[in-house]
């Protein structure tokens, strides 16, 4: 079984390298690659700017909105959907500057009419409900039914439609396996699971985009994170492919950083990342796993070790 520490270790690491990707890739965000570039040669650094105009290491809707999930569960002990609404409808009301039109529509009709799930909308296909998957894969670790239930009502508070869901899914689950130390083919074989359901995911010939609708993000996270060998050259691949730069950095962020763990994320892109949002992710992802079932098992499972070892010294010492 995983440790305790390698669990909390990786799941920090999936909510951190998330929110890095959404901190680097903001900068490119709906520029081209070619004029990523032009502009900077290779975009390696977490220096804000963009359309957003942001602060270098600020975060976007993506890393805002994963909080909003987290802040909900931690503040009712556990998953409620509707007390992740209402992080959503107080979020949105701080008239935030990064808001995806999907998102907004879902949480403003929650608002008008307390609805917790939007209606199947064949233009629903973005990337807005798998951006924010971090918190759920660390909650339902060791769950795969749970994670079903809330990657599928997380998501459909904005987004109903089925790439979106086979997305928040697959995504989902790779996260939690790469927490527990899934190898590459294992990832990879989550892939295969969702291409053979959904050929549209296909990513061996990889088209370059990278927009917001979910297949090309799915694609161009999987490209970068199949034909690299570390986080940060994932995540440097992603970002510079531009779109929705943000968001394929974010996503691959969460997946990278649990398959890769804690030390691969590189420090100069941490010290950058805001501090009061590194602070509450550093404290959420570890109640988050630590709630889950997974790491209760492993807790459990270490002080039952403990108390054998006690048991057997205090043996020792009668003998
Ligand atoms: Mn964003
Ligand atoms: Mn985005």
């Amino acid at each position: 079984m995983t440790s305790r520490t390698d669990i909390e270790r990786r799941a920090l690491a999936a909510f951190l390298g998330m929110a890095i990707g959404d901190a680097l890739g903001a900068t490119t965000e709906f520029m081209t690659p070619g004029e990523i570039r032009a502009k900077f040669g290779v975009h390696r650094k977490i220096a804000g700017g963009g359309w957003l105009r942001l602060k270098a290491g600020e975060v976007t809707d993506d890393t805002q909105m994963s909080l909003c999930i987290a802040r909900a569960v931690l503040r009712c002990g556990g998953w409620n959907l509707r007390a992740v609404a209402e992080e959503f409808t107080a979020w949105l009301k701080g008239n935030p500057p990064d808001v995806g039109a999907t998102c907004r529509r879902g949480i403003r009709d929650y608002i008008l009419t307390g609805r917790l799930e939007a209606p199947f909308n064949e233009w629903d296909a973005g990337n807005g409900a798998v951006m924010r998957m971090a918190p759920v894969a660390l909650l339902t670790l060791g769950d795969e039914a749970m994670l079903g239930r809330c990657a599928l009502a997380q998501a459909r508070l904005t987004h109903n439609h089925p790439l979106s869901d086979a997305a928040c899914l697959t995504v989902g689950r790779m996260v939690q396996q790469a927490i527990l130390g899934a190898d590459r083919f294992a990832l990879h074989a989550l892939t295969r699971e969702l291409t053979a359901a959904y050929p549209t995911f296909r990513f061996n010939t990889y088209s370059g985009n990278a927009s917001a609708y979910v297949v090309d993000t799915l694609q161009t996270v999987f490209n970068y994170l199949f034909t690299t060998g570390e986080f940060e050259e994932c995540l440097i691949g992603v970002v510079n492919q531009g779109g929705d730069a943000d968001t394929t950095g974010a996503v691959a962020g969460m997946i990278a950083g649990a398959f890769y763990g804690l030390d691969a994320l590189p420090p100069r892109w941490l010290k950058r990342l805001d501090p009061a949002v590194r602070t509450e992710i550093e404290e959420t992802a570890l109640h988050l796993a630590g709630m889950s079932p997974a790491g209760r098992a492993a807790s459990a499972a270490e002080a039952s070790g403990e108390r054998r070892f006690e048991d057997s010294s205090e043996g020792s010492r009668e003998a």
